[in-house]
């Protein structure tokens, strides 16, 4: 119920422009964000480096709703990986991207134009994109670019969310050679129709397609910060026979870093998803939704307003 009711505030452009002028919102964004720009990201990314773990860096903003607004997003994604190379930091560092923020919602032809050159400039770099889950409206185009992105780069990699019905089969089509595939719980607000709703049947869900993707031949990608979950992926890579550079652990900075730390050395490949940019209010708003004892914070913003 909290969690529907965030996830509608999140898409809310009046809570929008509380939320962001809030000076209680700065600290909660420190938390989650490396900061505005290019260099912050770089920053971060050599920290993270140091520590032993490996990155995909998020150049926040979604739902763009203009061709110049998806293009300065290219831009931005060609702009961060030049700068990734030239300081060394692939292919460590790798990049994720929402194709809604290059065009996605009015027109798929020229978001597959924009991905498609942040990957070859990703290519060119050392590195790879993955494509970042959205809402379900958005799964079948999302794997349909996906596909045709394989053709020419096949290291390009999708995100999977447990709590879609449909994604236990979308694991069996992309368990295959060479294709690597984030698996997350999912974090929009999803009908039932569609998405379970029950924490236990998305948890069994997760089980379910974490089995199809160990024993499969492609490289999964386990993204959660459920100590139950890390457990049965450990479990299950070595029932499947994986060493640890045969799939990875991925999870969200500043969620658990003690436990990204505790589990890069024990050995494991862990890769931090690191957003930056000034779009933070959506992708905040799903950590809050993700963590009630968060939304302290919100009332606080919404209260300091009233
Ligand atoms: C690397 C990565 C990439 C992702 N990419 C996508 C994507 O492309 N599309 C998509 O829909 N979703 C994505 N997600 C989000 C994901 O779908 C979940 O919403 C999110 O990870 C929370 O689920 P969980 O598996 O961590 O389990 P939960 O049951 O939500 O959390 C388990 C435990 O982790 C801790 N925790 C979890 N979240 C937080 C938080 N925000 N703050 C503090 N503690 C927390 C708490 O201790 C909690 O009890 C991604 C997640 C990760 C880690």
């Amino acid at each position: 119920m909290l969690r529907s009711v965030i996830l509608a505030a999140a898409r809310s452009h009046r809570v929008e422009r509380i939320v962001e002028t809030a000076p209680v919102s700065r600290s909660i964004v420190r938390r989650f964000i490396a900061g505005e720009h290019v260099d912050d990201a770089l920053q971060r990314t050599r920290e993270l480096a140091a520590d032993g773990l490996a990155v995909t860096i998020d150049y926040l903003g979604e739902d763009t709703t203009n061709p110049e607004q998806a293009e300065t997003t290219r831009d931005e994604y060609i702009k961060l990986l030049d700068a990734l190379h030239a300081a060394e930091l692939t292919p460590a560092a790798e990049v994720s991207v929402k194709l809604s923020a290059l065009g996605q919602v009015f027109d798929e032809k020229l978001a597959y134009e924009n991905v498609r050159a942040i990957c070859a400039k990703a290519s060119e770099a050392g590195t790879t994109v993955t494509l970042d889950a959205e809402d379900h409206t958005t799964t079948d185009s999302t794997l349909d670019v996906l596909g045709r992105l394989r053709g020419e780069f096949p290291t390009t990699g999708a995100v999977l969310q447990a709590y879609l019905r449909r994604t236990e089969a979308d694991c069996r089509e992309l368990a295959v050679e060479g294709s690597r595939v984030r698996l997350c719980k999912g974090a929009y607000r999803e009908p039932e129709s569609v998405a379970y709703q029950g924490r236990l049947d998305v948890d069994k869900s997760y089980v379910r397609c974490l089995n199809v993707l160990m024993s499969g031949t492609g490289y999964p990608m386990v993204a959660t910060h459920d100590p139950r979950l890390v457990a049965i992926g450990e479990d299950r890579a070595k029932w499947f026979e994986r060493s640890p550079d045969e799939f990875e652990f991925q999870m969200l900075y500043g969620v658990r870093p003690d436990e990204q730390l505790r589990l890069a050395q024990a050995g494991y490949t862990v890769r931090v998803y690191l957003p930056y940019g000034t779009q933070w209010y959506p992708y905040m708003m799903r950590r809050l939704a993700e963590r009630p004892a968060n939304v302290g914070f919100l009332a606080r913003a919404l209260r300091s307003r009233g």
